[in-house]
């Protein structure tokens, strides 16, 4: 009977001690709980946002600014330009092309986009050899980007050139297929959307992408009903604010720089005209940026929101056009002469 009683007794001791380490388990466990929901709903993250300690998750989280970032970039000088006193970009902008908004105060007054002492570098006629890689040197030890306009006769005689100037950084749009006026009467309307559709094209097969929709008419000789058609391709017009008459006989590399910089400090600010496809403009290019930069004008880079869409016909086309054995085996000085040119 005392046996027993003993028995029972330390079965109870042993019940009441398994109860208390259960109970004190659980409590435990309970306190844990918080931090096992938290590991659980971490798991769905990405591997990137997964892999942050809780500590690195809370600093990212705080850091989070209450509105998206403006989808505008800043890049004053970027990490890879070498000159500490370099021009660069102060300002990069991203222009919807929707129904063709046309640029430069020479034809557009709506859209002024530019803030004093703000100026756009534009290139236009090239790529061609020599001159449009001596003007990506320049820019490029500036660590400044231009807007370039090529036309599509050049783009298919150097398309490796073009290829450059994209991987530059800088943008590409068309200034149609063979620098055509497109005001002149001897053009009928299809002939001059033609040159649009074809010079696009052209800039397409050399870049291998889409460029800019981006368009400026050769001697800026604006076309109302292409103006028109330019809107329902929702392709952007360029103008200029100001000329640097860098493709006239008399022209120099010192005169290239006066007259912007003369122009310049009349207006203020402005899209500046200038051509890759000149020795003059090559040669100003370095002493010219030099110049923006001690007067402290401020490079702002154009951008499209996104490519253009060319026409597939036009593309065929030009694809079937240039496997014809005919005209790569002819030399390019007997196909094209610069006739006239701004
Ligand atoms: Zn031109």
């Amino acid at each position: 009977m005392r046996g027993a009683l003993g028995l029972m007794l330390a079965s109870l001791v042993a019940a009441v001690l398994i109860c208390g380490v259960w109970l004190f388990t659980s409590s435990r466990a309970q306190q844990n709980a918080p931090q096992t929901v938290a590991a659980r709903m971490a798991d769905p993250l990405p591997p990137a946002a997964a892999k942050l300690s809780p500590k690195d998750d809370v600093t990212v989280t705080a850091a989070l600014p209450e509105k998206p970032a403006a989808p505008v970039a800043v890049a004053q000088k970027p990490s890879s330009c070498a000159n500490p006193d370099a021009l660069g970009v102060s300002r990069v902008v991203e222009i919807d092309p929707t129904g063709g908004p046309g640029f430069g105060f020479e034809h557009f007054k709506q859209l002024d986009f530019l803030g004093d002492k703000e100026v756009v570098l534009t290139f236009d006629d090239g790529p061609w050899p020599g001159n449009t890689p001596a003007v990506l040197k320049a820019l490029e030890d500036e660590c400044t980007k231009g807007l370039f306009f090529a036309i599509g006769k050049h783009a298919m005689y150097h398309p490796e050139i073009l290829k450059q100037v994209l991987a530059a950084g800088h943008t590409v749009g068309a200034h149609t297929w063979s620098h055509a006026n497109l005001n002149s009467k001897k053009l009928s309307e299809q002939q001059a959307k033609d040159e649009v559709e074809k010079g696009f094209s052209a800039v397409k097969l050399a870049l291998g992408t889409n460029p800019a929709p981006f368009f400026r008419f050769p001697e800026l000789q604006h076309n109302p009903a292409v103006m028109t058609y330019l809107g329902t391709r929702n392709i952007a017009m360029f103008s200029c604010d100001l000329d640097s008459f860098d493709y006239k006989k008399n022209s120099s590399a010192d005169k290239v720089v006066q007259t912007v910089m003369g122009k310049l400090d009349k207006l203020g600010k402005g899209i500046i005209l200038m051509h890759d496809f000149q020795k003059h403009t090559a040669d100003a290019l370095p002493t010219l940026l030099r110049r923006l930069k001690e007067g402290g004008y401020k490079v702002v880079q154009v951008t499209a929101k996104a490519p253009v869409t060319t026409l597939p016909d036009y593309d065929e086309a030009l694809t079937r056009e240039l496997k014809v054995p005919a005209v790569s085996a002819r030399p390019v000085s007997t196909v094209v002469q610069t006739v006239s040119q701004r």
